[in-house]
């Protein structure tokens, strides 16, 4: 059995270190669904296991260095450097949403200040818009507020919807930007449920990558949208079982 978890995983023991978003710490993931299956359970972080599916059946097949990330609740993102899945050492590369862009900005579940999942998650949008709306936005009747609500009265012309959804385009192509910078990747992926915002919000987040970043690598980033859908996380949580018992993959 292959587990995707939100957060940081050590993903020899099966364990997770630390999930700001489910207040683990600490918790043996492989040994206690182990126990209560009787077969082997292999455990990584959700979004690297989304990143291995797309990079093998989805929108990054073909391609040896990507990005995935996702935009839902939190931020995250899983790496593919040279054709192979990065963890780091400790397993907790891809922690993008934990990057810190904002000094003086909002507390994050993560126990820092001013990451970039509190600057532009659906979480944060939502946030935004609540401290912006005034009675002129037709946001005014649909409080509490959250990001599929802000999306939608973006695309039907609402100012204040508008402004939000520019601010979070600005922040996470910060981001974005300078991973371009730092990696050099050929593709980044977008998925989670502020990606199914539709094309538009892609096309606005793809030209303030191409205007933040460095003119050389970002000539060569496409972004594009995840083939996937929800369940890439759970495919890539079989193919990481697959992988781990070093079996031949059931598909191509
Ligand atoms: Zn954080």
């Amino acid at each position: 059995v292959g587990v995707g978890v939100p957060g940081l995983v050590d993903v020899v023991k099966g364990e997770c270190r630390f999930s700001p978003n489910l207040h683990w710490q600490d918790v043996p993931v492989a040994q206690l669904l182990g126990d209560s299956l009787g077969v082997p359970v292999f455990v990584d972080n959700d979004v690297n296991l989304a990143a291995l599916a797309e990079h093998r059946l989805g929108a990054g097949r073909g391609y040896r260095d990507l990005i995935m990330v996702t935009v839902g609740t939190g931020i995250g993102a899983g790496l593919i450097l040279d054709g192979k899945l990065y963890r780091g050492p400790g397993g907790s590369a891809g922690e993008l949403g934990h990057l810190p862009v904002d000094p003086a900005g909002t507390l994050c579940s993560c126990g820092r200040r001013g990451c970039l999942e509190t600057t532009c998650s659906g979480t944060a949008i939502g946030r935004r818009a609540s401290q912006l709306v005034h009675p002129a936005s037709r946001l005014w009747e649909q409080q509490p507020l959250d990001a599929r609500a802000v999306f939608a009265a973006a695309r039907e012309g609402d100012e204040l919807a508008r402004t939000v959804v520019q601010e979070a385009v600005a922040w996470l192509s910060t981001g974005l930007a300078g991973v371009v910078n730092l990696l050099n990747p050929s593709l980044i992926i977008v998925g989670g449920g502020v990606a199914q915002a539709g094309p538009g919000f892609l096309d606005a987040l793809a030209a303030a990558i191409k205007l933040r970043a460095l003119p050389h690598p970002a000539a060569q980033v496409q972004v594009v949208a995840a083939e996937l859908g929800p369940g890439a996380g759970v495919t890539g949580a079989g193919l990481y079982a697959w992988d781990r018992q070093g079996k031949e993959l059931p598909c191509p």
